[in-house]
């Protein structure tokens, strides 16, 4: 269906943008070596935090009464503030973390920590509280009352914890199923507070702080940083860019049954760094959607002064996104994502590209950077034939790219993932792209491996984070 307003380049030769601009090569593959250089600063960082109560006095303790709970709960709530700190920067977004993890990785890294700040820093709460009331020869829920009462910022360091437990509640899978991901997203960021209240006590009460002005300093200097990094990365610099190109929305145009293009209008657009393939999160200014940002790929690459997203209706803000007002404003962040021409050999090699479902946004713009007569063999696989979106502009692209384009229409239950395979007869020999839900991306990247494509060579987004 074609555009009021936008038409997307079906043609143009790689890398270059309307204008002949050569874009930035954005969106590379993050690298082996830089995750085994990121795990290796996360160990060594554990070491320095476990090692404080070996150094700071906290040992010497351990024979007394209660020193075995004191101990643990002091190495308990340091390594589970450091891990604390090591996700927030993991949620910082900053560019070297990024290029160096990739943004989904830094986000799965982030997920899989998630639990252990929460559950050390629980323990050595519990772990404290009775190795104190022992030294004291006290009851536990009477030494509370004097715990309260001797030690500053203890009042609030609880109501962190509290913040920090129910989040910990509402992201046990099942709890969190139930709960809008927007809802639990947002309960989820008062972790910030958490952190913040939490802080005093730990620099003020700490024996690995108190007395040791070096290592109190450090602490400082590094939550000061990672607070710096969310803070720039997070709110300044898409803030600027938002004010930069100050997008807003121009049309919506129906793709299919379910499927919308949101046509954006901005300036200097010819200026947004952005690869064929990536995605950036969108925010749309109107009431009852601005709280939230939704990641959505870029389905063209920006023709100055418009760039279009391509949306499939799944819950209630991608279905709202049919009736967005002409002249909304909106701000983003990123681009983000790795699924582009840069992160793989495709000067050297030929590819195949698999798109499942709405997957094709990110099919169609990364085609754009092909290089030209890189002949790439292009499977689209959707469940009804109305869902086959943006096909007129896919068959355009592959002509110039002298590739060629296979549809396959069936049930999403029963992927024929074989006969999906079949129509690359070269399939080892290239560069492999696979987008489109989670399910579909690794079903297929297990039928691939099987088939004997290297892993090097496979490149995926699975719309799901
Ligand atoms: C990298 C990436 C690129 C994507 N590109 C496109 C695209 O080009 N076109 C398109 O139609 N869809 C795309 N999606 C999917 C799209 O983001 C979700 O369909 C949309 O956010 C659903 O929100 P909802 O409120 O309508 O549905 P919900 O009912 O809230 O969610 C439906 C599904 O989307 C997931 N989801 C919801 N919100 C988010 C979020 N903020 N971040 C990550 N996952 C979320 C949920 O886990 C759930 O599985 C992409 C997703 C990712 C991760």
């Amino acid at each position: 269906m074609s555009s009021a307003v936008f038409s997307p380049s079906t043609s143009v030769g790689s890398r270059r943008s309307q204008r002949g601009r050569v874009t930035s090569s954005v969106g590379k593959k993050p690298s082996t070596f830089g995750f085994y250089l990121a795990l290796a600063i996360l160990g060594v960082g554990s070491g320095i935090v476990l090692g404080l109560p070996l150094v700071d006095g906290t040992l010497t303790e351990l024979k007394g009464k209660g020193g075995v709970a004191i101990f643990l709960g002091s190495v308990t709530g340091l390594l589970g503030t450091y891990l604390a700190l090591v996700m927030v920067i993991l949620a910082s977004r900053t560019p070297i973390l990024e290029r160096v993890l990739g943004q989904v990785g830094a986000i799965k890294w982030h997920r899989s920590l998630a639990p252990w700040p929460i559950v050390l820093i629980s323990a050595h709460a519990v772990l404290l509280t009775f190795g104190y009331a022992e030294a004291a020869n006290s009851g536990v829920v009477k030494y509370l009352g004097v715990l309260f009462n001797t030690f500053p910022h203890l009042v609030t360091a609880t109501i962190a914890l509290g913040i920090m437990v129910v989040i910990g509640l509402i992201s046990i899978k099942p709890i969190r199923a139930s709960i809008p991901r927007e809802y639990w997203w947002l309960v989820h960021l008062l972790m910030y507070a958490a952190l913040i209240l939490a802080f005093a006590h730990e620099v003020v009460l700490g024996p690995s702080f108190v007395g040791h002005p070096l290592a109190q300093e450090s602490w400082i200097v590094a939550w000061i940083v990672a607070g710096i990094l969310v803070a720039f990365n997070r709110v300044l610099i898409p803030s600027y860019r938002s004010f930069k190109h100050k997008l807003k929305v121009v049309e919506v145009q129906r793709e299919g049954p379910e499927v919308v293009s949101i046509i954006m209008e901005g300036q200097r657009l010819d200026k947004l760094k952005i690869s064929g393939g990536q995605f950036m999160e969108w925010r749309f200014l109107t009431k009852g959607r601005w709280w939230q940002a939704h990641p959505f790929t870029v389905s063209a690459k920006p023709r100055d002064p418009y760039i279009r997203i391509t949306v499939k209706a799944i819950g209630d803000f991608s279905s709202d996104l049919s009736k967005v007002p002409v002249g909304t404003k909106v701000f983003f962040e990123g681009p983000y994502g790795s699924f582009t021409t840069y992160s793989a050999k495709v000067s050297d090699r030929k590819t195949a590209i698999f798109a499942g479902g709405v997957g094709v946004t990110a099919a169609r713009s990364l085609i754009e950077d092909l290089p030209s007569k890189s002949a790439p063999v292009v499977v689209y696989r959707v469940s009804s034939e109305e869902d086959l979106v943006l096909l007129d502009e896919l068959k355009e692209l592959i002509k110039h790219k002298k590739g060629s384009l296979h549809t396959f229409v069936g049930s999403r239950e029963e992927v024929p993932m074989n006969d999906l395979l079949k129509v690359v007869d070269d399939l080892r020999d290239r560069e492999i792209f696979i987008s489109g839900s989670e399910g579909f991306v690794e079903e297929l990247q297990r039928s691939l491996l099987r088939a004997g494509v290297s892993y090097s060579a496979l490149h995926e987004e699975a719309y799901s984070l």
